[in-house]
C-alpha cells in the first residue's frame, strides 16, 4: 500500500493571500518535520498556480476540487481537466457531496469527470458517501455501490491504480458528527471487495480509501488507527494550520 494520503479541501474559503500565507505555515513545519504520509491542498482554482512553487518545495501535492470533462470549448465558467494538468495539478477531487447535492452533479458527469482527470495524467479523489435519510433506511451499501459502479464504469480494468476513493458519509460533513469506526470499517470493507471484483485484484487490494467527514485533532489518531483507513479527506480542519499539521501527525505512523 502506498504511504496514507492527507487531503486538505479548502472548498471556497481564501483568496490567494490567504491561500498563500496558509501553505507557508504548512510548508515550514512540513519542511523542518517531513512526514512519510502523502500530503495534498486543494485551495480555490484562484490559488492553485500561486502554491504550485511553495508547495512542492515541502512535497505537498496540489490537488484542485472539481473540473469540467471537456478539453475545451463553449462551457461558460469551466475549467477542464488539459488546464489543471498544465498548471501542475497532481490530484482532482470528484463527486464531493457539495457538487452532488448543491450543484445536482449527476452520476454520468461523476463518470466523464474521472476519466477526463486519469486521460489527463492525474489522479482523481472519486467520493461517495450516504446521506442520513438513506443510512436510516438502511441504503448505504446500495447508494456506494451505484455511486462506485457508476463513477468507474468507464475505467480499464488494469487503470483503477490511478484512482483514490473517499468515503465520506454526507452527514459528517461540517457537521462535527463522525462515522464510528464500526460504520467505516463496514463501508470500507464494501469499498475494497466492489475493487477487488471489477477491477484487477492486485491493483484493487491497493487503491487508497479515504475517510471524510469532520476528521479534527482530536478523532485524528482514533481514525488514523482504523486498519482500512488509507488516509482522510479533511474540510474545516485544514484551514488552520496547526490543527492541519495534527491531523498529518497522527497518519505519519500508520
Ligand atoms: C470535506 O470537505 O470533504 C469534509 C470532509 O469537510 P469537513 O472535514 O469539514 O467535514
Amino acid at each position: 500500500m502506498n504511504p496514507p494520503l492527507v487531503v486538505g479541501n479548502w472548498k471556497m474559503n481564501g483568496g490567494q493571500k490567504a491561500s498563500l500565507e496558509l501553505v507557508r505555515k504548512i510548508s515550514n513545519q512540513l519542511r523542518k518535520h517531513p512526514t512519510p504520509a502523502q500530503v495534498a491542498l486543494a485551495p480555490p482554482f484562484t490559488a492553485l498556480s500561486a502554491l504550485k512553487k511553495i508547495a512542492e518545495k515541502a512535497r505537498i501535492d496540489l490537488a484542485a476540487q472539481n473540473c469540467d470533462w471537456h478539453d475545451s470549448g463553449a462551457f461558460t465558467g469551466e475549467i477542464s481537466s488539459a488546464m489543471l494538468q498544465e498548471i501542475g495539478c497532481d490530484l482532482v477531487i470528484i463527486g464531493h457531496s457539495e457538487r452532488r447535492h448543491i450543484f445536482c452533479e449527476s452520476d454520468d458527469a461523476i463518470a466523464q469527470k474521472i476519466a477526463a482527470v486519469i486521460r489527463h495524467g492525474m489522479r482523481p479523489i472519486l467520493c461517495v458517501g450516504e446521506t442520513i435519510d438513506e443510512r436510516k433506511g438502511d441504503q448505504t451499501s446500495a447508494v456506494i455501490m451505484r455511486q462506485l459502479d457508476s463513477a468507474l464504469k468507464g475505467i480499464a480494468e488494469d487503470a483503477i491504480d490511478k484512482v483514490e476513493i473517499a468515503y465520506e458519509p454526507v452527514w459528517a460533513i461540517g457537521t462535527g458528527l463522525n462515522a464510528t469506526a464500526e460504520q467505516i470499517r463496514e463501508t470500507h470493507a464494501q469499498i475494497r471487495k466492489f475493487l477487488i471484483s471489477r477491477f484487477d485484484k492486485t491493483k484493487g487490494e491497493h487503491v487508497r480509501i479515504l475517510y471524510g467527514g469532520s476528521v479534527k485533532p482530536d478523532n485524528a489518531e482514533t481514525i488514523a488507527r482504523i486498519e482500512s483507513v488509507n488516509g482522510v479527506l479533511v474540510g474545516g480542519a485544514s484551514l488552520m494550520a496547526d490543527s492541519f499539521l495534527e491531523i498529518i501527525r497522527a497518519f505519519s505512523v500508520k
